[in-house]
């Protein structure tokens, strides 16, 4: 997380270090932060401009020139160089200096190649920054960390990162992980009302919530106290140094690959060289033309336009809402075979509505949708074997519905406000919490003063999937526990049961009754939570337990799922990918859902509740995992042990989470996808990829890119592979058949600058091909290169190198005064036949009629461009003396351009041939 906060000092709100150990009001006040509502938004702005960002110093970049002189650091620079001083020994100028025109032309296009992929990283490092939930001006918004001053009011809970050190005000059960700074690697307590003095050590300050520390369980909030470089860590931290990005295996595999061909490339030049030795060519000739053709053949450029298409694409994927935070997930995406999603706000849009509410032995509908809270409550009444339903003209009134309710809306943190612009409704929190105040406010009741009556609070938690809170309303006593949960949860901790305003006892029978309604609730695709409460006394209790409370009812709430999950579910499965819904919610609602956007069949009815699966070893779960498709009431390590079981199988998996718990299985599986919305810090961290918008549409959007990205990586190394073997197996022809300065130097080392960076570039962006989501993914063993495509690319380097042989031939006629002429055909068609040849390179199964000669634009524009460039060595007069070619080719421009399209034309035939013939034995293909 550090490094993702960069520059700057911040001068500490007070000179001294000693926050935990002063009294809060003369706290609040040296930093003027007294007013509850927080900071006003002028103050925020006034501070931050004041004491600048809340980031980290950073270590300064090497500034652009050196960035450009390392671009000279390489070895085949260095043999470029001694050639073209070699070049001026022997007075021939001319080539000196173009051979350092061309040097320095390499560097520079390599030079921008670099900056813009970097520009591109930085820009998606910034995407995915932390952010803090401050209250400014009343509200709790949500700030960039960068922006966050002193006296921001900062509210934290599980999963949350501490973005500036904070003392806190008020803490319920709140654990701290603070390995980042003092080393301890098992969370500390955190107490806000904990007097200390000032010499108590940081490890021990427990009213304190350090900068770069995790929350790993409960609630807080506190006041900023310091931030950046005033911050405890930004005392030890000292200046960050920027990490170069790593590596992505694609690209340490093309560097390999990289260097396997530059020592086959030297062997062929030096072969070239005692060629023209033997040839009684002078050696300072022999010597040049072997370095260019080794120069020019060695792919130098590759790892520069990778890094560039795989920049592009993560530009792509974030306007598809998709974050990468690691190159490799680009690759590794299009291997997926099975996609693990949650449930809630990923299949579902986590806006819920309270539908239903069962209460002792009544029923009641609710109506209305979305927060707004106006809707009406109808009774449900069964008579003469028929229901219906009879409205309630006063819900307050009706003693069970609202003490129901009333239970509902104390145990929800979630508020609502008016939106001032837009005059709606909305709610700030957790969207299950906000359906409960909303249908709390229908019935009119509506809680004043609810963050002062919490005395303690049991915050919601994913594995224990309940809460609690202790509060005295308005300060009286007694004090009330007010419980809501996953339904068998919560009626595990009750003995009674509100009916007709009574607590009766809870009988077994009656447990399995309530069970089982939640079970028909559920199997509508109702959300459903038991509510439950207990009056403690006179006297406030040191801790909240759980037991001996009064079920107080069922309600039930509609989350509807995402318009675009269906059609997203069905294009996974179109591209042999599996999509499983693992969800903490209960199986038949999980069901219920997974039937309606297609995970499972309408007549399919398998799912693994949590339950079983704690039976289940890691054999027998790993052939469970084979054939269901739904898991519910899943805790962390549950998903865990379902992304492993998944793995063992040889399953490359995607997995969803949002939970501060989930990390590890987020960790475990190929691709960590973490919620940007409503995720948490700890699992963004622990990510590969972040869903800006927590949509699973999303996930099959960065498949598609991903496997877009590695088509068109693969794309134009095939190119250029293609290409650099065309001109070596020329050159070497050459020197086998006796041409002698069949092309000089300067002339191999143009084709080099004009065929390869460009049109790559073009096919790095090319859209993904009309079959990216039909097919099968890719295996994850197989090579980048199988020796079928390496095969391929000497086939085409050679057709290349035949078309410019016969050029040649057909220029030179044996005679030695038509050198210049043939030289100069050569020369053309060997670039000319290349630059055509990269529109076969779209793709390898479709034509370019199927694809369409308009549909990537970039690279028609990048073989203009190109193809101009090769003309201007051959055309004006001033550049036939550099290239020492022949003007006026007149009818010889006939002969190029049929030559030249010699190898595009063969290879889109053999396409078409070849997709007659796998139609004919589609079993074969
Ligand atoms: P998914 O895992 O697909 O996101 P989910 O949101 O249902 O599904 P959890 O958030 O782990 O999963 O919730 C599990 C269960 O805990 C829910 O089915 C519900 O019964 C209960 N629950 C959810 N939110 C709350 C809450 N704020 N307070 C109390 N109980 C809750």
């Amino acid at each position: 997380m550090l490094d993702q906060n960069p520059v700057h000092a911040v001068p500490p709100a007070s000179p001294a270090t000693d926050f935990h150990a002063l009294d809060i009001s003369d706290l609040l006040r040296s930093i003027n932060s007294e007013a509850d509502a927080g900071l006003s938004a002028s103050d925020a702005a006034d501070r931050l401009i004041r004491y600048g960002p809340n980031e980290l110093a950073e270590a300064p970049r090497p500034s652009s020139w050196k960035r450009f002189a390392a671009q000279f650091n390489e070895v085949v620079i260095w043999v470029l160089l001694a050639a073209a001083i070699l070049s001026g020994v022997m007075r021939e100028w001319a080539d000196a200096v173009v051979i350092m025109a061309i040097v320095l032309l390499n560097g520079l296009l390599g030079f921008l190649q670099e900056e813009k992929a970097g520009r591109a990283l930085a820009a998606l490092k910034k995407l995915t920054s932390p952010q803090a939930h401050v209250r400014r001006g009343g509200e709790v918004r949500l700030i960039a960390a960068r922006e966050l001053v002193a006296g921001d009011r900062l509210e934290l809970e599980a999963g949350d990162y501490v973005l500036a050190d904070t003392r806190l005000l008020r803490t319920a059960s709140l654990r701290i992980n603070e390995a980042a700074l003092t080393g301890e690697s098992s969370p500390v307590e955190k107490d806000a009302n904990r007097p200390l003095d000032a010499s108590t050590p940081l490890s021990d300050r427990g009213n304190m919530a350090y900068l770069g520390t995790v929350v790993v369980a409960g609630k807080a909030d506190g006041v900023v106290v310091a931030t950046g470089m005033g911050t405890e860590l930004g005392r030890i931290a000292g200046l960050l140094q920027q990490r170069a990005p790593d590596q992505t295996p694609l690209q340490r595999r093309l560097a390999e690959l990289g260097r396997v061909l530059a020592v086959v490339c030297l062997g062929i030049a030096g072969l070239v060289f005692l060629l023209h030795l033997w040839h009684h060519a002078p050696v300072s000739e022999a010597f040049l033309v072997a370095v260019s053709l080794a120069v020019a053949a060695v792919p130098e450029g590759l790892p520069a336009v990778v890094t560039i298409a795989l920049a592009l694409g993560l530009g792509r994927m974030a306007r598809r809402h998709v974050l990468v935070r690691s190159l490799p997930a680009v690759e590794t995406l299009g291997s997926v075979t099975v996609i693990c999603s949650d449930k809630t706000g990923t299949l579902t849009r986590n806006q819920m509505t309270v539908r239903e509410l069962a209460l002792g032995m009544r029923s009641y509908e609710v109506s209305g949708g979305g927060y707004e809270p106006v809707g009406e409550f109808r009774r449900r009444v069964v008579g003469d074997g028929n229901a219906t339903t009879e409205p309630v003209a006063d819900p307050a009134a009706d003693g069970d519905l609202r003490r129901a309710l009333t239970v509902a809306a104390w145990s929800s943190d979630a508020t609502l406000t008016r939106d001032t612009d837009t005059e709606g409704w909305k709610a700030v929190g957790d969207p299950t919490e906000a359906a409960l105040v909303v249908a709390a406010h229908k019935a009119g009741i509506v809680l004043t003063g609810r963050r002062h009556s919490i005395l303690k609070a049991l915050p919601f938690d994913s594995d224990r999937q309940m809460m609690s809170v202790l509060a005295a309303p308005q300060g009286m006593l007694p004090a009330v526990v007010y419980t809501k949960g996953a339904v068998e949860r919560v009626l595990s901790c009750c003995t009674h049961e509100l009916r007709e305003g009574r607590p009766e006892p809870l009988s077994e029978r009656r447990c399995d009754e309530i069970l089982w309604l939640n079970g028909e609730l559920a199997a509508r695709a109702l959300r459903v939570l038991g509510l439950a409460y207990r009056e403690c006394g006179e006297r406030v209790p040191d801790e909240i337990r759980e037991e001996d409370l009064i079920f107080a009812g069922l309600v039930g709430m509609i989350d509807p799922p995402r318009p675009q999950a269906g059609p997203a579910v069905a294009r996974c499965r179109a591209a042999g990918i599996r999509p499983i819904m693992i969800t903490g919610d209960h199986p038949e609602t999980a069901l219920a859902v997974a039937r309606e956007v297609g995970i499972v069949g309408q007549e399919d009815g398998q799912v693994v509740a949590g339950a079983e699966l704690q039976r289940l070893d890691d054999a027998a779960l790993a052939k469970r995992v084979a054939d269901v498709a739904v898991f519910a009431r899943v805790t962390a390590e549950h998903k865990l042990r379902i992304v492993r079981a998944l793995r063992s199988r040889g399953e490359v998996v995607a997995m969803t989470g949002d939970g501060v718990n989930d990390a590890p299985a987020i960790r475990a599986a190929d691709i960590g996808i973490a919620m940007g919305v409503m995720g948490t810090d700890v699992t963004r961290e622990a990510s590969d990829m972040v869903l800006t918008d927590d949509n699973f549409a999303s996930i099959v959007s960065a498949v598609e890119e991903g496997r877009g990205i590695f088509d068109g990586v693969r794309k134009f190394v095939h190119y250029l592979l293609s290409c650099n073997a065309g001109e070596v197996l020329f050159m070497l022809f050459a020197s086998l058949a006796g041409w002698e300065g069949a092309l000089n130097p300067i002339q191999i080392l143009w084709i080099n600058l004009v065929t390869d960076g460009l049109p790559a570039l073009g096919l790095g962006v090319e859209p993904p091909e009309p079959d990216t989501m039909t097919r099968p993914p890719r295996p994850p063993r197989e090579p980048f290169i199988t020796w079928r495509r390496g095969g391929q690319m000497i086939l085409t380097g050679a057709i290349i190198a035949s078309a410019t042989a016969i050029g040649f031939a057909i220029a030179y006629r044996g005679q030695p005064d038509n050198l210049a002429i043939a030289r100069t055909v050569a020369f053309c068609i060997l670039s000319y036949s290349q630059l055509l040849f990269s529109f076969s390179c779209r793709s390898q199964r479709y034509t370019l009629p199927e694809l369409g000669l308009f549909t990537n634009r970039p690279l028609l524009v990048a073989i203009a461009i190109s193809g101009f460039l090769q003309w201007l060595a051959v055309g004006p007069a001033f550049a036939a003396r550099i290239f020492k070619v022949e003007r006026g080719l007149g009818g010889y421009w006939l002969l190029i351009l049929g030559l030249s399209l010699v190898p595009v034309t063969l290879i889109e035939v053999a396409k078409i041939v070849i997709a007659r013939r796998n139609r004919r034995e589609p079993a074969k293909s």
